[in-house]
């Protein structure tokens, strides 16, 4: 459906229909091979992590009865920041995406689970799992791409309120959990009108939300603290603390999985009559990784693995580390580029991306380190019907 525009690099113009197609049928496949190997190990990985992460948090907070001490307050502080980051990544995300429903246990299931965080789940599992997850990357449908807020692609009419973008940017960054929640509220669209206000539909909603966030800070800013004692204010500090490294984290993470330098966008019309193969195809190009050991995977939830995950959003995430070379040489076979590179280099690239299109697209220019933009069609492709531009420049996710 997608018409060609402005086409200097096109990532994709080397590849067939029928290229497409076999791409889509090797990935069917490797995701055919994880159903069929699922079984008690991938169980037992789960359990243990919920384990860990309950013990690792309620260690930190009885800790915390000693905060007055510096070393415990630190030390309590820290095994809270890592529990908390633990809990909605690779726990929260990955249990309401369905990964381990196939368990069929009750209390790791996607229609139960509640997370810590701002965002109450149902609200949460709709705006990602519905519509980050299906609109990836397209432009004014997917609002994971600058969360609605941020001009995330050159196409974006530039204002001189874009100018205080990397402000906003870090300041969604440190309250992070609360921005998830505004978008999946999605709180401008609903509050730009009367009747947008007044619909019982986003009062019932905006109530939810609020209820969440009064339970929430209940717990960190109250109940726990009180429970020290004379510990009150110390142990307050370092739950703001905790939830603020864990703000910091899940951003940074997320930034990179979908804004680096030559990770793509694509045009909202793209995806008309877009086919499952290259849905597919949208996600090797609209994703990227993060490289590291065991323990930056576990810190992302698995999220390193960002494109597997993106091709397979509903598989285990521990089995994305062994999927993933199979996924690479999909990418080599077919001259693609699979994007991935160590954290740091990632969000340098994301908060790149950030400041150069908060300047007007003249000036953003010779910010760029490759002049060449992509204008991609895969409906410019023999045969081929509904996909959509895709542009190749220096940014963020
Ligand atoms: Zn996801």
């Amino acid at each position: 459906m997608t018409v060609l525009q402005r086409k200097d690099v096109n990532p994709i113009a080397h590849l067939t229909a029928q290229d497409v197609e076999d791409i889509g049928r090797r990935l069917e496949q490797i995701r055919a091979e994880v159903i069929a190997t699922r079984g008690e190990r991938d169980a037992a990985y789960i359990r243990r992590v919920i384990d860990v992460q309950r013990k690792l948090e309620l260690g930190s907070r009885i800790v915390l009865f000693a905060s007055l001490f510096p070393p415990a307050w630190l030390l309590g502080t820290a095994g809270l920041s890592v529990a908390k980051i633990l809990e909605n990544m690779e726990i929260g995300h990955n249990v309401m995406h369905g990964q381990w429903d196939w368990m069929r246990d009750p209390k790791i299931h996607s229609t139960t689970w509640e997370w810590d965080n701002a965002s109450p789940a149902e609200q949460w599992k709709h705006a990602h799992n519905e519509l980050h997850h299906t609109y990836t990357n397209v432009v004014g449908r997917d609002n994971d791409l600058g969360y609605g807020i941020m001009r995330v692609d050159e196409d974006q009419r530039w204002h001189p309120i874009y100018l205080l973008q990397p402000l906003w940017c870090f300041i969604n960054a440190c309250f992070f959990e609360f921005g998830i929640a505004a978008y999946d509220l999605e709180l401008g669209k609903n509050l730009s009108s009367k009747k947008r206000r007044s619909d019982p539909e986003f009062k019932a909603r905006a109530r939810q939300v609020l209820g969440k966030i009064r339970k929430q800070a209940l717990k960190d800013y109250v109940v726990h603290p009180l429970l020290t004692g004379p510990a009150f204010l110390t142990t307050m500090a370092a739950t703001a603390t905790a939830n603020l490294v864990r703000n910091l984290w899940t951003n940074s993470v997320i930034l990179c999985g979908h804004f680096p330098e030559g990770v793509e966008t694509f045009e909202k019309h793209s995806i008309d009559g877009e086919s499952k193969a290259e849905w597919y195809l949208r996600q090797m190009l609209g994703s990227a990784n993060i490289s590291g050991g065991k323990a930056m995977h576990i810190m992302t939830g698995n999220l390193s693995y960002q494109i597997e995950h993106h091709l397979f959003p509903d598989l285990p995430s521990n089995r994305y580390q062994e999927i993933a070379p199979k996924v690479r040489q999909i990418f080599d076979d077919y001259g693609l580029h699979y994007v991935t590179g160590p954290l740091p280099k990632q969000v340098g690239s994301a908060w790149g991306k950030v400041l150069r299109l908060s300047l007007p697209n003249r000036m953003a220019l010779r910010l760029k380190r490759r002049p060449a933009r992509a204008v991609a069609a895969v409906s410019a492709l023999p045969g081929r019907a509904g996909f959509g531009r895709t542009e190749s420049l220096p940014i963020p996710a």
